[in-house]
């Protein structure tokens, strides 16, 4: 079996301010999905996380990484990986490693599809029935949306939900009080600052939090710092998570064998897709620390390939369900997995036909399409 070619879309949508954060919304959510075909009559879909300028990555994907495997058995998955790495020269990061991603999750599910096997049985699983999962995330808006949201969730089934802070300090307590008091005491909450503090406040925002009982500080400060990662958790008795915005097992290694985080959160249209993210998952479960799947503004192909990461990995703690509306999670895939509708018991049921097991609706693609 042999790639015979990758085809690139690059998807966009307008979402309004569904998910403000403490930098602010998107306003857009935009993703590159890839399709590889095979002289056997497989294809295999995959997804980047494409947030700025989707036509580049689509332009990088085809041009440039494309001709690059054409030829190649997918079963060679790990040399694919590589040969693609060395793309440019230099240290490798960021959009190729994002471009990566997408031509690595196709491939995965193309080895599904031939040995008629859901990715996480070729992954090893570990028998999970389902997917423990958290509501992501209540939006850093006013507090009666806030206090909206947290209810919602509730309603859903929810039994975990994070929530977003901001600066100043002051605002961050009160809101992850008003989460506190709104959600009761036996609800598991995080809180997520997309790194707007620095390490003083983010030792005194901690704090509080630990105090009101959350479980885990995502990105208290800018990702690069991992001595401040460090810092802060030495001070603080509550979890640091992060990892989202690593793109490598190299990448994240630091912040692993620092033991600065509780949780490790890559996300697998990011993190250079299955292959990738395995490992720094199983980097992550050799030192004990969780993993936790990032999910954030990315659509369908990425909830499956992380829903299948998280029915492998030994050290799988929670899953990214987002709560607001996505239609390029909703209206991608003939059937739509990962959304909150079909959480039962606090978790999320996993794809289990081959390869992903999911089927893309190309109409839908083509209807969000960039030109
Ligand atoms: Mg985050």
């Amino acid at each position: 079996m042999r790639v015979t070619g990758v085809k690139a879309y690059p998807l966009s949508v307008p979402v309004g301010d569904l998910q403000r954060t403490s930098q602010g919304s998107f306003g857009t959510i935009s993703i590159v999905v890839v399709v590889v075909e095979t002289d056997a009559g497989v294809v295999g879909v995959g997804e980047a996380l494409a947030r700025f300028g989707p036509t580049a990555y689509a332009e990088l994907i085809e041009t440039l990484l494309a001709p690059k495997i054409v030829g190649m058995d997918p079963f060679a998955v790990e040399a694919i990986w590589q040969r693609l790495f060395r793309t440019f020269s230099g240290r490798s990061g960021g959009m190729l490693i994002e471009a990566i991603s997408a031509i690595d999750i196709a491939i995965w599910d193309i080895l599904g599809k031939v040995q008629d096997r859901p990715i996480y049985e070729l992954l090893g699983h570990m028998g999970r029935e389902g997917i423990r999962a958290y509501a992501s995330s209540i939006p850093w808006t006013d507090d009666a949306n806030a206090t909206k949201v947290v209810e919602d969730c509730l309603a859903d089934g929810f039994r975990e939900m994070k929530v977003k802070i901001g600066a100043p300090v002051e605002a961050s307590l009160a809101r992850a009080r008003l989460v506190r008091e709104v959600a009761g005491p036996d609800i598991r909450l995080m809180a997520d600052s997309n790194w707007i503090f620095d390490v003083d406040d983010a030792l005194e925002v901690g704090k509080g939090l630990a105090e009101l009982g959350y479980f885990w500080f995502e990105e208290p400060i800018v990702p690069e710092d991992i001595e401040g990662y460090r810092w802060l958790r030495d001070r603080l008795p509550l979890r640091l998570a992060a990892g989202e915005s690593e793109h490598t097992a190299i990448g994240a290694a630091p912040l692993l064998t620092a033991r600065a985080v509780g949780v490790v959160q890559p996300d697998v249209a990011r993190s250079g897709g299955i292959s990738e993210t395995r490992k720094i998952a199983n980097l992550a479960a050799a030192l004990h620390i969780p993993y936790a799947p990032h999910v954030g503004a990315s659509g369908a192909i990425c909830v499956a390939a992380s829903l299948h990461l998280a029915a492998a990995m030994p050290n799988f703690l929670t899953y990214e369900c987002m709560i607001f509306p996505n239609p390029l999670r909703d209206t991608l895939l003939k059937e739509p997995i990962g959304g909150k509708e079909t959480l039962k018991d606090g978790a999320l049921p996993l794809p289990r036909g081959p390869g992903l097991g999911v089927e893309l609706d190309m109409a839908e693609v083509e209807r969000w399409r960039v030109r």
